[in-house]
């Protein structure tokens, strides 16, 4: 067994980290994670941290979870994986008919890969085909309409329809063209309009984008309520509804993308449920397995899939796949963690863990730098800027937000900032008092980088 420093040596040799600027890691030392329990992550050297990001937003019940380790368990002394292609097993089987039973209605289709983006870029491709080959054909419906600040993975497909710059920008010459409407960004609105005015003059900018292009929108893709990498951006109440109906209006498709916020994170099991939603099609991954192993499914309905049902003579057939898709260990804790979802009322005691979240937010909207805070459920996001009144962010090179989250990491709690914004997203089973020593972290955090706490008001 290698020693910490030949770790830290190693990892410097060789791994070359997701989205990460390697010359600041290389000049830092490294927290080598070595094991982890409940919502707590443990270092080599054996210090505690609370996983406030959820392992990036993925772990649901904590870590090693009994029932969800012995579902790995049980499911590897049977087979660890087999392929969907040309064979099936019954953990992917179950999964299927679980997620149907308890997604948005309609959905009665799942195809299964690996990770968020193919599930994004599957659900892009399927709803392009459908347009192709479905009876009455539209072969004109080759665009899709996205959010201001999408983001959707990192595939050339996913990068098309997203829209973070940092991220996407060099990549643009290899992207296809894609509608882009205002995000419902209430704080930063993009029309410059106030939310107790506006009457969602975003939704307007979609209808009229929809009206400008008659038969061209193959699909409008969103990440519902909340756009994550956006900054945890929490749409206002009734957009994702306003915008079903103006899908249907102009009789085009609508992708829910919840990778991010599907399995409880907005406090109910789906996103699209707080608005009574059933988009055309639903992505899924990040909490599926619990966060546990790579696994994603998109979601479609019965007349789309129909579309696609055929002999290989027709030429109907989807033609794509992931060699891990449906992966049986996966599939396996999925179907544990949505035991686990009934078994300990996941949902019904999440109710008194984010109303604390949310009284713990809100004594700090008056801090001095703190511009805005957003919550929906479990999610909380903290913007720090340099002036409060114009709304006026730090410098981009202060590196205001990565200092919170290192200076939190010092207190024992791991959290990562998109940008300055501070990022909230523990595990759902996280209990009321470790919910207010995360959040008595992040207040001394800030206070250690930004001082000066007097409320301004
Ligand atoms: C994380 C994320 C993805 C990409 O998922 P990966 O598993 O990282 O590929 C897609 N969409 C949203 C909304 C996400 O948050």
């Amino acid at each position: 067994m290698p020693n910490l420093e030949q770790l830290r040596d190693w990892d410097r040799a060789h791994l070359w980290h997701p989205f990460t600027a390697m010359a600041d890691w290389a000049a830092t030392n490294p927290l080598v994670i070595d094991r982890a329990e409940g919502v707590y992550l443990f270092d080599t050297e054996g210090n505690r941290y609370l996983d406030g990001v959820s392992s990036l937003w993925c772990n649901v019940h904590g870590h090693r979870h009994p029932r969800l380790d012995t579902a790995i368990r049980s499911q590897l002394d049977r087979v660890a994986h087999s392929t969907l292609l040309g064979l099936t097993h019954a953990p992917a089987i179950e999964l299927a008919r679980r997620l149907v039973e308890l997604t948005p209605p309609g959905l009665t289709r799942v195809f299964f890969s690996d990770n968020g983006a193919t599930a994004v870029e599957v659900a892009l491709k399927m709803a392009f085909q459908y347009w192709r080959q479905k009876s009455d054909p539209e072969p004109g419906r080759t665009l899709f309409l996205a959010l201001g600040g999408a983001y959707h993975g990192d595939t050339l497909g996913d990068a098309s329809v997203g829209d973070l710059g940092q991220f996407h920008d060099l990549f643009k010459p290899l992207l296809f063209p894609t509608l882009r409407a205002p995000s419902p960004h209430c704080y930063r609105c993009p029309l410059q309009l106030e939310r107790h005015s506006c009457a969602m003059a975003c939704l307007g900018e979609v209808d009229r984008l929809l009206t400008e292009h008659p038969g061209k929108v193959a699909a409008v893709i969103l990440e519902p309520i909340v756009q994550g990498a956006a900054g945890m951006v929490v749409h206002p109440e009734g957009y994702l509804k306003g915008l079903r109906e103006l899908t249907r209006k102009h009789g085009t498709f609508l992708i829910a993308d919840e990778v991010a916020v599907g399995f409880g994170r907005t406090g109910s099991l789906f996103a699209c449920d707080l608005e009574g939603v059933s988009p055309d099609f639903l992505c899924l991954a990040k909490g599926l397995t619990g966060g546990y192993l790579p696994l994603s499914a998109t979601l479609t309905t019965e007349e789309i899939y129909s579309v696609f049902h055929g002999t290989a003579a027709e030429e109907k057939t989807f033609y794509h796949g992931h060699t891990f898709a449906g992966n049986p260990l996966g599939s396996a804790v999925a179907l544990a963690s949505l035991d686990v979802f009934e078994e300990e009322q996941t949902l019904a005691n999440l109710v008194p863990k984010i109303a604390r979240l949310g009284d713990r937010l809100a004594r700090l909207r008056s801090w001095h730098h703190v511009g805005d805070v957003r919550q929906k459920g479990l999610i909380g996001a903290i913007e720090i800027v340099e002036d409060r009144p114009s709304k006026t962010p730090f410098d981009w090179d202060r590196q205001v937000g990565a200092r919170i989250c290192r200076e939190a990491r010092s207190r024992g709690l791991l959290i990562r900032p998109l940008g300055d914004v501070i990022v909230i997203m523990p595990p759902l089973s996280i209990t009321l008092d470790q919910l207010d020593t995360m959040m008595d972290a992040i207040e001394a955090s800030i206070e250690a980088i930004l001082g000066a706490l007097e409320p301004t008001r």
